[in-house]
């Protein structure tokens, strides 16, 4: 309850600052409603329809046909939206700006309304997707027909990018890259699926951009034996307690601190906004050598310690074959986030070492795609400082490394430099992406339109 009256009292205030006409706003609400009521849950295959519904609408707004693509792949089952605003080419290389089509599947008996109607209530728009990331694709599409309606001139292209798989396998995304480059090939990338604003209390605190992102991987730890009677146990030669002693090992370990530029300024930034013992301890940790009792602490928060280390944990555990046979074989599955400057042989190496027990493989599951942090340079943050000022007067930006993956990383790992600006505001107690009655403020999309349409039009607009 307090958050619906914090957010109407916010949607008050802010209400003013928004330059959307009743026309802009009723635009939104249309695509909006469309697109949540298009199911793209993965294993119903309706991207190509959500892509197709899409492009239908830059088509009405007078893009030309030879600039709007749907593109079916890398399989008949995704579809892709690839749109492009020409510009003069006086402002440089094209701009990429993405989001996602599809949703992870919600289930009508889990949810306390349908979550493929869209429905407006208390102040939220609901349904699947309304965060994660229709959103995103609903600002882009409507943000470029209201600049193309206003006779906006790009001194740059825009590319419009809509994926059909982002919440699972990430394949539209990779297979476009490679398949499609010059499609998509850009000077840098901005992301609907990334950063964000904070709300605390209902009061809008940071306003989040997604600069890098850890790399994923996972390994597997397995041991075998040629088993036997479990009557006669030889204790040596169980796979479970040797895997079992390797994972102890994993679990008293800590990847050593390691800072880079986007999570130095995260702890820099967000020490300017907390307080007390939390304040204190982010300082701590920007010492060189970092104060190892700040350290400590902040290891103790996970979503702190994913910032300062790579972690790796065990996730599952697969062994023996009947309750009296001794053990053929044991699996571990550990699954690891990679600081992005660290080289990923390196932790394999450690998981070796920490394994102790030569008699234990270490192979890897999921092989780790690079993805190296986007540099925080003048051109993108100085016009981002400007605008976020100008619409969330006193709001400061913070820099944010993700410990999760979009796909940003794909892009990134292409030679992108790929920077997450969502700028929807969301309360961090109430996220419900992939969960329940997924919903997002009234007025906190209202904003975001609105704050999209700014920045591609200052960022198409230079020189
Ligand atoms: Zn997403």
């Amino acid at each position: 309850m307090t958050v619906v009256l914090a957010g109407a009292v916010l949607a008050t205030g802010a209400a003013a600052q928004d330059g959307l006409s009743p026309a802009d706003r009723g635009l939104a609400r249309e695509v909006f409603k469309q697109l949540i009521e298009i199911n793209t849950t993965d294993s119903l295959g309706n991207t190509p329809r959500a892509a197709r519904a899409m492009a239908q609408r830059l088509l009405a707004a007078g893009f030309p046909a030879a600039d709007v693509r749907v593109l079916i792949g890398p399989d008949s089952a995704h579809g892709n939206l690839v749109a492009r605003y020409r510009g003069t080419g006086t402002g440089g290389r094209p701009i990429v700006v993405f989001a996602h089509l599809d949703v992870v599947p919600a289930r009508r008996t889990d949810w306390s309304v349908d979550p493929f109607t869209f429905l407006e209530k208390d102040g939220y728009f609901y349904g699947r997707g309304t965060t994660d990331d229709k959103v995103g694709d609903v600002i882009l599409v409507v943000d470029f027909i209201r600049l193309k309606r206003a006779g906006f001139r790009p001194t740059r292209d825009l590319i419009l990018v809509l994926t059909g798989d982002e919440e699972t396998a990430g394949s539209c995304i990779a297979w476009l890259v490679v398949k499609h480059r010059d499609l998509v090939d850009a000077e840098f990338a901005l992301n609907t699926d990334a950063g964000g604003g904070v709300l605390r209390d209902g009061r809008r605190v940071m306003f989040t951009v997604q600069a890098s992102e850890k790399v994923y991987a996972t390994y597997a730890l397995e041991a075998a034996d040629k088993g036997g009677h479990s009557s006669l146990p030889r204790p040596g030669d169980n796979p479970i307690y040797r895997v079992a002693a390797a994972l102890q090992h994993l679990s008293d370990y800590q990847f050593p601190v390691q800072l880079n530029e986007v999570s130095r300024a995260f702890f820099e930034r967000s020490a300017a906004i907390e307080t007390g013992q939390l304040a204190d301890d982010m300082r701590g940790v920007l010492k060189d050598p970092p104060d190892p009792a700040a350290v400590t602490r902040l290891s103790a928060v996970p979503f702190y310690n994913s910032k300062l280390r790579t972690t790796c944990v065990a996730t599952m555990l697969a062994a023996g074959h009947a309750e009296n046979a001794l053990p053929q074989a044991a699996r571990a599955t550990v699954n690891c986030r990679i600081l992005p400057g660290e080289p990923p042989a390196g932790v394999e190496a450690t998981l070796r070492r920490l394994a102790a027990d030569d008699r234990i493989t270490v192979s890897t599951v999921y092989t780790p795609i690079p993805s190296p942090p986007s540099p925080l340079t003048p051109a993108i943050m100085g016009p981002l400082e400007r605008l976020v000022a100008d619409q969330f007067p006193g709001v400061p930006i913070v820099p944010v490394m993700e410990a999760g993956a979009t796909d940003g990383l794909f892009l990134r790992n292409a030679g992108i430099p790929t920077y997450g600006v969502s700028a929807v505001f969301e309360d961090p107690n109430d996220i419900r992406a992939h969960g329940r009655d997924e919903r997002i403020g009234v007025q906190s999309f209202y904003d975001a339109l609105e704050f999209w349409h700014r920045m591609l039009r200052a960022f198409a607009s230079q020189q």
